[in-house]
């Protein structure tokens, strides 16, 4: 058994602004630190491209139509504020469903223990009928959904520890029973959703509102019980929406977490993955814009997947 990592370079044409903090360069940091010796034993395969039907899963016909459409020839369109798409970011996109969906498979087959996909754009903002901070489709929801509908499993676990509440998750998730979803979030912060008050139509959602200017202990007190929850709802597999902006050099959230931490929920959340789920773990790149930081958090990350994983 090993852990496998997904990726693709489509995901360096997907093009922002000049000055948008969701940029190339960042998959290029991630791409150098886990070209370092320590990483040798890690298995690369290529992200493949989703059938758009795949985006359906979760998303409105409407919404598959407006983004198709909405891909520029050259420069780029804003689909809001703050989400941009330049002629790469279609592809790119459709490989981030493509490689999260591919890493479910290599899982639930037994070809790998568990995975890391480095794609962008990220997914978690998106919703049901819009893109929305940086995101075209939900990935991980769809990598979910695909693991229920499409492999039969009955219960998945979606975790989400980016700084920022996975709002496009909650929404795509809502009225999923089979499918558990914690998500941890500073707040007050954008996108303003994650209150513990939000808890899904079953009651399967878990929202831990952090406060601005707390670091890993308060991160492993809300954590804690949480992943006592998500190990009793018991899921064969546990999805990870990975970002790393929580930490304490990220331009754009205000949480002060290190890489021992995202090292620590790692390492929880494979433990919880082995007692219920045969240590299946697809973990999904979300946030992280501090190049440095970001390159560091995911180095810690894959590196205990690939301890866990052996
Ligand atoms: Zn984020």
């Amino acid at each position: 058994m090993t852990t496998l990592l997904f990726t693709h370079d489509s995901a360096l044409s997907h093009v922002s602004p000049l000055g948008h903090p969701e940029r190339v360069e960042r998959l290029e940091a991630i791409k150098a630190a886990l070209a370092a010796p320590g990483f040798a034993a890690l298995a690369r395969r290529e992200a493949p491209l989703a059938d758009e039907a795949e985006v359906l899963r979760c998303h409105a016909p409407e919404h598959l139509a407006a983004i198709k459409a909405a891909r520029p020839t050259r420069g780029w369109s804003a689909l809001d504020a703050d989400t941009y798409m330049s002629p790469g970011s279609w592809e790119a996109a459709l490989r981030a469903v493509g490689g999260a969906e591919a890493a479910v498979d290599a899982v639930l087959s037994g070809e790998a223990a568990n995975a890391f996909v480095a794609m962008r754009p990220p997914g978690h903002h998106a919703e049901r009928d819009r893109p929305m901070g940086f995101c075209l489709f939900g990935t991980v929801s769809i990598a979910a959904k695909y693991a229920l509908d499409h492999h039969g499993l009955k219960r998945v676990a979606v975790l989400d520890f980016d700084v920022h509440h996975g709002n496009g998750t909650q929404d795509l998730l809502w009225d999923e029973a089979q499918a558990i979803f914690v998500s941890s979030q500073q707040i007050p912060l954008y996108p303003g959703s994650g209150h513990a008050d939000e808890t899904g139509a079953h009651g399967q959602i878990v929202n831990l509102p952090l406060r601005p200017g707390t670091g890993g202990a308060e991160m492993r007190a809300a954590w804690a019980p949480a992943l006592a929850r998500v190990a009793e709802f018991g899921p064969e597999l546990i999805l990870i929406s990975a970002g790393f902006d929580a930490h304490r050099d990220d331009p754009l959230g205000g949480l002060n977490w290190t890489e021992a931490d995202f090292a620590w929920i790692t390492g929880a959340i494979c433990d919880i993955a082995a007692e219920t789920a045969s240590g299946r773990v697809v973990s999904c790149l979300e946030g992280g814009y501090d190049l440095d930081a970001l390159a560091a958090s995911v180095a810690a990350h894959v590196k205990v997947l690939m301890e866990r994983g052996q």
